[in-house]
């Protein structure tokens, strides 16, 4: 069984994020999507909020798995026994961030290959910082979401 993880903090799902999951939920018998829970960070959605929605635009995709956890990603990956990280890659900002988190989970277990999977163009400008600051200020962010997703229902 080949499992996969896609960690995030999801504050909140983007259209970039699903494109990525539902691409890797071909790729791999199961992916866990998980949602990390960092105690230091403020985040604009609560994890109860990012739980559903998260179930939400999966409900159809029988191998993806959503879950919170706290903590490390790689032990997040022993408890799933999954064999690999799966992370998407819109730029080379993006690029040098995950070289970095890629080569030291590599060092930490050589056991969990991680898998960077390239943004569709179309996606590749979304960002959940941008969003979040269109939220606050009550702009519309649906081209920017899954669709049928009305984040404002989660605040
Ligand atoms: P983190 O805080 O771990 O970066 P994010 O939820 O922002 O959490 O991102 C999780 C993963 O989704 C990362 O691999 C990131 O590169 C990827 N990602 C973020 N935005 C997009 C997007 N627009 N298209 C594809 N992948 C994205």
């Amino acid at each position: 069984m080949k499992v996969a993880v896609f960690p995030g903090s999801f504050d909140p799902i983007t259209k970039g994020h699903e494109d990525i999951i539902k691409r890797a939920a071909k790729l791999f018998d199961v992916v866990y999507v998980g949602i990390g829970v960092n105690q230091s960070k403020k985040y604009l959605f609560d994890t109860a909020a990012k739980l559903s929605m998260l179930n939400q635009v999966f409900k159809e995709v029988e191998n993806v798995k959503v879950e919170v956890y706290e903590g490390l990603t790689l032990d997040f990956c022993k408890e799933k026994e999954a064999q690999f990280i799966i992370r998407g890659l819109r730029n080379s900002v993006d690029f040098e961030y995950e070289k970095n988190i890629a080569g030291m989970h590599l060092t930490l277990n050589p056991l969990v290959e991680t898998v960077i999977m390239l943004t569709a163009p179309e996606y590749a400008a979304i960002n959940s910082t941008i969003v979040r600051e269109l939220i606050k200020n009550k702009a519309d962010v649906s081209a920017f979401v899954p669709e049928g997703l009305n984040l404002y229902e989660y605040l």
